[in-house]
Order: C-alpha cells, then structure tokens, then sequence
C-alpha cells in the first residue's frame, strides 16, 4: 500500500478487494456510475458504512449521481498495487493446498502462486494448477530468488511455527494462515489466520442461537 492509504482504518481497508471486485464488474457492463444503495445492495454492506469508507478514498458521492466508476476503479487498482503482480508461495500440498493451486487467483487480483512446497516425496518436483512443487529445503532459496511476499500456509498445525520462521528470515512480508496454530511473528510481519472449521462451527451457532437477528457489519 502507499504511504497516501496508511490512513484509511482497518477495517476499511479489508472491505477495499470486496469494493474493488463489484466495481470491476461494473466498469465491464459499461455502468459509468453508482449510488451508495446499489453498492450497499451488492457487497451487503450498509450504506453509511460506504459512504464512510470512500469518503477515505477521495471518492465523494454526488446527490442524484452517486459515485465516478472510472474514478473508483483508478483508486482500487492502485491501492491495491494490482498493477504490480505479487508472488505467493503455497507451503504443504495437501487437500486445502491443491485446491488453492488450481485457483486461478488471477481471475480477480493481481496475485499469483508461482510456487509450492511440500516434504512428500510423491508431491515434491510434480506441477499442480502449472505450479512447481519443491523440496522444503529449497524454500529460502526460491522465495529470494523470485521475490516472493507472501506465503501461504496449508500444513499441519504442529509444524506451522517452524516453517513460519524460516519465511520470517526469508523476509516474506505477509502470511495467510490456514493451520488452528496462532503463530509468533515480529511486527513487521503481517499474518491473516482462516480457520476454515472454526469460521464454519461459528456459522452453526449462530444460526442456531441469533436466526433471525440483523447481522452487524
Ligand atoms: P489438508 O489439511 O490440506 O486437507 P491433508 O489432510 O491432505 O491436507 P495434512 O496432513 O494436513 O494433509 O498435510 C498437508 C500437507 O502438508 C501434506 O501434503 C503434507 O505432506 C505437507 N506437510 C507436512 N509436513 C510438512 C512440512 N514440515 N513442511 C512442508 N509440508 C509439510
């Protein structure tokens, strides 16, 4: 991100790629402008909360014209840094990290598994999805070499520490955390943790407990 978007909260900033993807469709069907309530409609969230997110971005809706698509998705692409490719490398190829590798996350941003790694001898120097799985032991070296900022890992839990601390001294900038494990990391570092079973146990529960409620954004 530039120095220009380090203001912008949080928890706007984490709604920007959801933004940035309705606004991309829109600029395909030709739609030159929209209104907080068509936004608010599209990526469920409510329009005061937009409002208030782009009104960070520079982007001041009209009365009666609402916001400039053209101006949006200027705004998005370049906060977003989606004119720069960003490299990621996925860490254990098992059932969670061969789906990923046949995602094609290029469909919808400017990031892309260049490639992978796994300790199973069946897996390492196969190709999944057109990437490369190496040896674990090749990991500082490929992840210096191509310039890869962000990791992702789908690796059993009692070993994500260990490989965090090798992509820590490899200087990655970001992991993305499918393992339970809550990991240690410097500051410096940032790390997104999905725990797919958690995330789907809390929906259970919600759904039994709250069936009705209005659900806060
Ligand atoms: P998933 O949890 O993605 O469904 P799985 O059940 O197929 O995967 P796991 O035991 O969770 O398998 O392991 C995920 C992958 O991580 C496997 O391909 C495994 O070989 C790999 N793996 C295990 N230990 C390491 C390690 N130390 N370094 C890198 N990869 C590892």
């Amino acid at each position: 991100m530039t120095n220009e978007t380090m203001k912008i909260p949080q928890a706007t900033a984490k709604r920007l790629p959801l933004y940035y993807r309705f606004i991309q469709n829109l600029y395909a069907s030709g739609k030159q402008r929209v209104s907080s309530a068509e936004l608010s409609e599209a990526v469920k969230v409510d329009s005061a909360t937009i409002r208030r997110d782009f009104s960070y971005f520079g982007a001041l809706g009209k009365k009666g014209y609402g916001y400039n698509v053209n101006y949006l998705l200027t705004f998005f692409r370049k906060t977003l840094d989606q004119d720069e490719l960003t490299k990621v490398a996925l860490i254990g190829v098992g059932n969670l990290g061969t789906a990923f590798l046949n995602y094609n996350f290029l469909k919808n941003n400017n990031t892309k598994i260049t490639c992978a790694f796994d300790v199973d001898p069946n897996k390492m120097g196969t190709t999944i999805g057109d990437v490369p799985v190496y040896h674990m032991d090749d990991l500082e070296k490929y992840i210096t070499e191509e310039n890869v900022q962000v990791a992702i890992l789908t690796v059993p839990a009692p070993v994500a520490q260990i490989i965090t601390d090798r992509l820590v001294s490899a200087e990655v900038k970001g992991i993305l955390n499918f393992t339970p494990a809550r990991l240690n990391i410097p500051s410096s570092i940032r790390v997104h943790h999905i725990d797919l079973a958690v995330e789907l146990q809390s929906l259970v529960y919600f759904l039994k407990h709250y069936p009705t409620a209005e659900i806060a954004e």
